[in-house]
């Protein structure tokens, strides 16, 4: 079942090394069956070489295993909460990329300091809390995702389609799993863009709004003109 869902993961998560967003197993995708609203997702431990369609598993969003024999990837609860929470989405990555992951560790948002990050950020990208001790211990996964889905709760989740979590990686959303990984790869490069930023000059200051207004509407506002007419 799924066909054509299972291919489009399998070929997304096979996109990770590829754009050396991973090392080993490091990262997953999944995405949202839009004739079933049933998950696919990246086996647990598996390497991405190993990956087929038969092995992506598939789940409903309580997590049941609907189809599968491999064990889902283990952050599989949080990406079930954020689906959950915003039906919107239908692609979601994890990856714990150098330069996002270093903001991560540190503790800071990434900021809209060009046109690259306006493209497709509309705004800083967050940097989410550490769990707390008893969430850990209770049920880490679950409560990342409903961390994330805090964070964007008042919030249009893909105008930001991302967030950094504190200590941990990074999480990226899309209308499917390609765009979600899409967005991983854009994440990475900001994050890479921002360090030499600050290092070249450590008062540097993000673009004035009027600016991030301009880029990240004309690729994605009502009267978008960028690219080419479908
Ligand atoms: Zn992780």
């Amino acid at each position: 079942m799924l066909q054509d869902t299972r291919k489009k993961v399998l070929k997304a998560n096979q996109l990770l090394p590829k754009h050396e967003l991973v090392k080993f197993t490091w990262g997953n995708v999944s995405e949202r069956d839009l004739d079933t609203g049933y998950i696919v997702i990246k086996p647990s431990g598996v390497n991405y070489e190993d990956l087929t369609e038969e092995n992506m598993v598939v789940l409903d969003l309580q997590g049941n295993v609907i189809e599968g024999k491999l064990n889902p990837s283990s952050d599989t609860k949080t990406h079930l909460e954020v689906y959950k929470a915003f039906p919107e989405v239908k692609g979601i990555c994890h990856v714990h990329s150098t330069y996002a992951t270093s903001f991560a560790q540190a503790g800071k948002s990434i900021d809209a300091f060009g046109t690259t990050h306006a493209d497709y950020f509309y705004g800083s990208v967050p940097c989410a809390r550490v769990l707390e001790q008893q969430e850990i211990e209770a049920d880490y996964e679950m409560y990342t995702g409903k961390l994330i889905v805090d964070v964007f709760k008042d919030k249009n989740i893909l105008a930001i389609p991302g967030i950094l979590l504190k200590g941990h990686g990074v999480f990226t959303f899309g209308k499917d799993a390609n765009q979600a990984v899409h967005n991983a790869v854009v994440i990475e490069e900001v994050a890479k863009m921002n360090y030499l930023t600050l290092t070249l000059n450590p008062k540097a200051q993000p673009i004035p709004q009027y600016l991030l207004d301009k880029h990240y509407n004309r690729k994605h506002g009502k009267n978008a003109y960028y690219g080419q007419k479908k």
